[in-house]
């Protein structure tokens, strides 16, 4: 049974970050289609400005609370999640553990040349990873079919779509239908941090909640989408009081 809260009208679960590894070594072990996504503020925003986005998350089997700023909301609604469940760590510890079964994962997004990257220092990371496949993340409506079937023929039982949000789960939920994997996730720029192009936070920055922080100093140009904090905070205020 999931349990979840409703943040401006998205269903997030009330997951820890064990379980919800659990669940999803469940789905790759579980035929049909399972989805997890991995929604921030910024995420829940857009949705929240746009219907069939929310639609689309809500179709999902898991929506962890990715960021600090959700697990702060689910308090302020009184109903909160047990913790912060980064798509990037649950994305690692799913990696991990196929490293020793042999399942394979295809790395879909990114600039052309990344998902590649990505493939051999994972494969240093994780030995005994199977990369089933790569595509990159910049293609057309007509590639489509043959992005799938590349997916289908390679046999990967997980698939990261990294294609940034919400083109990824969009993505997913267009070709659910299409798609043979057993578990698909939309993990943003995880392919750039594996890749080495991008840095994750240092884990003083993780452990103090403040990774949004060392992106923002990274990458001042951020600064539109950090802006989406505040406008989400406001808006939760005002969904608990109407
Ligand atoms: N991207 C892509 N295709 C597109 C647009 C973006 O593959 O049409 C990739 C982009 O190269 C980057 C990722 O999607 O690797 C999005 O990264 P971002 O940091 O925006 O994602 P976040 O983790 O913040 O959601």
């Amino acid at each position: 049974m999931r349990e979840t809260v409703d943040i401006l009208g998205v269903a997030v679960d009330k997951i820890s970050a064990g379980s919800a590894q659990k669940k999803a070594e469940r789905y790759l072990r579980t035929p049909g289609l399972s989805v997890i996504f991995t929604p921030n503020p910024e995420i829940i925003m857009a949705a929240h400005e746009d219907p069939a986005f929310k639609e689309v998350l809500n179709s999902a089997d898991i929506c962890t609370p990715d960021g600090i700023g959700v697990v702060y909301a689910s308090k302020m609604i009184h109903n909160p999640v047990p913790e912060r469940v980064p798509g990037f760590d649950l994305t690692c510890g799913l990696l991990q553990s196929i490293s020793k079964t042999g399942e394979g994962v295809f790395l879909f997004g990114a600039k052309p040349g990344i998902a590649e990257t990505a493939k051999e220092k994972l494969q240093e990371k994780y030995p005994g990873l199977v990369v089933s496949g790569t595509h990159d993340g910049y293609f057309t409506d007509d590639d489509n079919t043959r992005i799938i079937k590349e997916i289908n023929d390679s046999g990967a039982k997980l698939l990261l779509v990294c294609l940034g949000a919400p083109k990824q789960e969009k993505w997913i939920y267009a070709h659910k239908d299409e798609l043979q994997v057993q578990l698909a996730m939309g993990v943003g720029g995880a392919l750039d941090v594996f890749a080495g192009n991008v840095k994750r936070a240092p884990q003083f920055f993780i452990k103090c909640n403040l990774e949004w922080l060392y992106r923002f100093i990274k990458q001042p140009s951020r600064l539109r989408r950090f802006s989406a904090l505040p406008k989400f905070m406001l808006a939760v205020k005002k969904s608990i009081k109407s």
